[in-house]
């Protein structure tokens, strides 16, 4: 009977989440397909982001390819953490695995690094190393990454070099609460947990992520990842810093937004980036291939369309994109 419940509930939030997902396409707000956009009026370089779902992006410049949070095998509400290669093989079509030079994870929930253990051990070159938080260290040292290649990003180095051509910079952000004041999985790694249960993998620490494109001793191009929704980052930022070299392009989340006051206008005022990319409003709990074809699956208990509606008072419909699991955009600069 209890199962019954279970399935019915799924069944009428699968179709909510696909109606929510269509009025959004209505209005333009979510767009299918690849997009390419130009964010100087004489551009020298390109680039292209590839969005995965979640926090989840491909970032390619040259022959240099960044992940962060890449992750594709969305267990349902009631399933066990298993990676589905076959669906981590989909996000991980078009991208050569030896330009992979760094892995880049924001904490340590199941969907931001349960498939970047195996991505590492699978598919990187030795070379790839892996940035995590101290719980993520931990739980990634469990699955068998060599230490050797992992950066515990809570260690205070600055901006690290992961190519001749890219640095990064881990900033301490939050995560904010799931249900009322509760935080899932919260707190640091259990030894006494499994990998195939959800509460293995606790959040640790939550960061943010400055990466930076250079042309020799110069940032030519400067994204900024954030995959909760925290004011935390971008106060955390500092100002020489913005002040030295604009944001570009911002990645932010939807998800639980309505739990950070003042967001996502708090960030935007700080960063005030170029362009703005949308993360973190699908269905994960649907598989990854499903997510990436019509119709549009959107997150429970998050409501996009205000978000979108805000996103368009702040900065204007062409500055942002929430963009299709599977979906790329070029930016040339
Ligand atoms: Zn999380």
């Amino acid at each position: 009977m209890r199962n019954l419940l279970v399935i019915a509930i799924v069944i009428l939030f699968a179709a909510c989440s696909a109606h929510k997902g269509k009025l959004l396409q209505k209005v333009g707000y979510i767009e299918a397909g690849d997009k390419k956009i130009s964010l100087s009026p004489s551009p020298k370089n390109t680039l292209s982001i590839s969005y995965f779902q979640c926090g989840g992006i491909c970032i390619k410049s040259g022959n240099d390819v960044v992940l962060v949070d890449p992750f594709a095998s969305n267990p349902s509400v009631v399933s066990k953490v298993k990676t589905d290669t076959a669906a981590v093989g989909l996000i991980m079509k078009g991208i050569n695995p030896t330009d992979i030079k760094a892995i880049l994870v924001s904490h340590s929930h199941y969907d931001h690094l349960m498939d970047a253990p195996y991505i590492m051990n699978t598919y990187c070159p030795q070379t790839t190393k892996l940035f995590v938080n101290h719980t993520g260290v931990q739980i990634a040292e469990r699955l068998k990454v060599d230490s050797a290649r992992i950066v515990d990003v809570e260690q205070p180095a600055g901006f690290s070099s992961v190519s001749g051509n890219i640095r990064v910079l881990p900033i301490v952000s939050s995560h904010p609460p799931h249900i009322g004041n509760t935080k899932l999985y919260d707190g640091e790694y259990r030894p006494n947990t499994k990998p195939a249960q959800k509460s293995f993998w606790r959040c640790g620490k939550p960061y943010a992520y400055l990466i930076d494109i250079m042309d020799g001793t110069e940032v030519s191009f400067r994204l900024m990842v954030q995959t909760s929704a925290s004011n935390k980052a971008s106060a955390n930022l500092p100002d020489s810093l913005l002040k030295a070299k604009g944001v570009d392009v911002l990645v932010m989340p939807v998800a639980l937004y309505s739990k950070t006051p003042g967001y996502p206008a708090s960030v935007l005022n700080i960063i005030k980036p170029k362009y703005t990319i949308i993360g973190h409003w699908e269905n994960f709990f649907r598989p990854y291939k499903k997510l990436t074809v019509k119709p549009y699956q959107v997150a429970g208990g998050t409501d996009v369309m205000a978000f979108a509606k805000t996103m368009e008072q702040l900065v204007g419909k062409d500055k942002f994109r929430i963009p299709m699991p599977g979906s790329s955009i070029t930016i040339d600069y």
